[in-house]
């Protein structure tokens, strides 16, 4: 979400004439765009911006504008007494508060008019930054905005605000821009992607924005993520497994393998709901690789609960599990109800089971992919190989002289790892 909110304010300051710079010394204008689901995520802001201080003593004409979580929906009225040095704050996905200022110094005689046409092209068109224009192979598309469910350890829904659906049109005409721009491939984003449409009056659902963005010439893969075990319909399962440019690869969490912890946590579903939705999905549409999350050491999370966590891994094969460890977080349920009673050492003990768990889990499905050939999108060159992916999410490395930027290529897969491949166009 951050990184298509700021691809959305970088295209915006260009329009206002603005142009990047690599050293922050040289900037005028210094946007930081910050994530706090985790603890670490907030420290590692609150760092950055200290670091900004000695820049806005030097030149008190900076701007400096600290924008997305960190500020939230409902504004921070802390941050600037205590960052004095700030000049704006703007929550997540909204660049409006940075544009009125900079127009405002820029004497504009028509405000409303500037930040009005500036949010033109933020709302559907976006050109997107010059430094990125025919070279940004794949391109996130937020579809849906905030969350409405009140997972117990989660700030996303105090800091991003209640859901909300981005229009049907302005999603594809923002694909459509960005396909004419050279993108290949789009990622629809959203905390549950799978209830767009939910809250808009002709209730338009995911399966259906897959299907016109399917029509879509110039783009080659679509994906989208995350999904929630309680909103995936068979419609949007089907949807995936018809339409050849949607990539089989699933993102849906279940966070815990305990139904006792599932309770706790808020999150909606049993771990045996889970199981067979996985098998649903398996059905569905062979071939899928799936990604799910895990938090270990949730307050009360027994040593026998965390067993079932770790048998359910184990029974399930993903292809991925993106693990943490619980912190918590101010202004959350867990935070200010339930005790952080697992020691740190604990949480990291479970970590490390599981870590191990899943590299022997990617490695052995990674190896089915050994001598077989691939379709692979190629997204960047960094130290003399290309590095692209499959259509279920699996990272390609390939050595070759050529521009394979943008080009979806076969590819003989000669060595697979657990994080990695890597091969030869075949
Ligand atoms: S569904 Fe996801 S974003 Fe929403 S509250 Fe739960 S964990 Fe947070």
């Amino acid at each position: 979400m951050n990184v298509a909110d700021s691809r959305r304010l970088a295209s915006a300051l260009e329009q206002m004439g603005y142009e990047p710079t690599l050293k922050p010394e040289q900037a005028d204008v210094i946007v930081l765009n910050t994530c706090v689901v985790r603890q670490s995520a907030e420290n590692k802001a609150i760092g950055r911006l200290s670091s900004l201080r000695p820049l806005k003593d030097k030149n008190p004409d900076l701007v400096i504008n600290l924008m997305g979580c960190l500020i939230g929906v409902r504004g921070n009225t802390q941050i600037q007494s205590r960052f004095p040095w700030v000049d704006v704050v703007s929550p997540p996905s909204d660049p409006e508060p940075l544009l009125t200022l900079l127009n405002e110094r820029a004497g504009k005689a028509d405000e409303q008019a500037s930040v009005a046409e500036t949010n033109a092209v933020l709302d559907g068109d976006l050109v997107l930054p010059k430094h990125e224009q025919g070279k940004l192979v794949s391109a996130y598309i937020p579809i849906v905005l905030g969350c409405s469910h009140a997972c117990a350890y989660c700030i996303i829904p105090s800091r991003r605000g209640r859901e909300h659906s981005r229009p049907y049109q302005e999603i594809l005409q923002e694909a459509r821009s960005l396909a004419r721009q050279g993108v290949k491939e789009i990622t629809l984003l959203g905390q549950i992607v799978d209830r767009y449409g939910l809250d808009l009056p002709e209730k338009p659902t995911l399966a259906a924005l897959l299907r016109d963005l399917s029509e879509i010439k110039g783009l080659k893969r679509i994906r989208f993520l995350t999904s929630h075990p309680s909103w995936m319909t068979d419609d949007l399962l089907d949807a995936v497994a018809e339409l050849s440019k949607v990539c089989p690869h699933i993102e849906v969490p279940i966070q815990a393998g305990a139904d006792e912890v599932l309770r706790t946590m808020r999150r909606g579903y049993t771990a045996q709901a889970y199981r067979d939705l996985i098998g649903r999905i398996r059905t569905r549409i062979p071939g899928v690789s799936i990604a799910t999350d895990i938090i270990v050491g949730f307050p009360g999370e027994t040593d026998e609960q965390f067993q079932e966590t770790y048998q359910l891994l184990n029974d399930l094969r993903m292809d991925v599990a993106h693990l943490a460890r619980y912190s918590p977080r101010e202004g959350t349920y867990s935070a200010r109800k339930l005790a952080d009673d697992v020691p740190e050492e604990e949480k990291m003990r479970r970590f490390r089971l599981l870590e191990e768990l899943q590299e022997e889990i990617s490695a052995e499905i990674n190896a089915r992919y050994r001598d077989t050939t691939v379709a692979v999108l190629f997204e960047e060159q960094s130290r003399g190989r290309w590095r692209g992916r499959t259509p279920t999410n699996k990272l390609v490395f390939v050595e070759s002289d050529r521009d394979l930027l943008g080009q979806e290529r076969d590819v003989h897969i000669t060595w697979t790892g657990p994080w990695s491949m890597i091969g030869t166009l075949a």
